[in-house]
């Protein structure tokens, strides 16, 4: 093994923790920003310990920001009575570039997965509960992602939110099976968010009103 400076090995060691880099890359990086101008490398250094001092959980929707509330929650030309709930911060921001949603969003922080011992009970439901009791809330949408938790997920969300008498949604099929809603194209995700069908109607809907997602 060559002798790297300690410091070298160090950061190729924190690079090789970041998804999707392995040792090669990790060390090409560490290369480039030897090389790279000081300021550069000061700011970046500086933006990463930054995000972990500024940036919070919004208490109400669960999504990410740096002041309390968060711009979607606070924002008044944004529907209140939509709200559309997403597994991760990411996939708020896939949907929001869509440019097809005006409503608010709700963050899951994950899905429920048994095999990895995630229940309901680790997951951001409670606000959303809350949120639905409010009498604010006229439609929730679920855009969990097309996979086995994702779908278990709103399913269990769709029976848990019914007794509050909120119409549920879930969006349509236009994201492929198995995938992950924040690769999904701007076109596709939009595609979906607009053809979303009830999964439980609201009590005046099996009364015989219009369906959920129509209007
Ligand atoms: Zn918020």
């Amino acid at each position: 093994m060559t002798r790297r400076p300690q410091s070298l090995t160090t950061l190729i060691a924190y690079l090789k923790k970041l998804p999707g880099i392995g040792e090669r890359t990790a060390e090409r990086l560490a290369f480039w920003l030897l090389k790279a101008p000081e300021d550069d490398v000061v700011g970046l250094a500086g933006a990463i310990a930054h995000i972990k001092e500024a940036i919070r959980f919004c208490p109400e929707c669960g999504g990410l920001t740096e002041e309390v509330p968060c711009a979607f929650c606070s924002d008044p030309k944004r529907d209140a009575s939509v709200v559309c709930v997403v597994e991760a911060p990411d996939d708020l921001y896939a949907i929001e570039r869509t440019g097809v949603f005006n409503g608010h969003y709700h963050v899951l922080q994950g899905v429920i997965a048994p095999l990895d011992g995630i229940g309901p009970e680790d997951l951001h439901i409670g606000p959303l509960e809350e949120r639905c009791r409010s009498g604010r809330v006229r439609e929730v949408i679920l855009a969990t992602s097309p996979t086995t938790e994702g779908e278990a997920t709103a399913l269990y969300l769709a029976r848990r939110l019914e007794p509050l008498g909120v119409g549920v949604t879930r969006i349509a099929r236009g994201v492929p099976m198995g995938g992950d809603i924040q690769y999904a194209d701007k076109m596709t995700l939009g595609k979906a968010i607009e053809g979303r069908t009830a999964l439980r109607k609201t009590k005046e809907d099996r009364e015989g009103a219009r369906d959920v997602g129509e209007r």
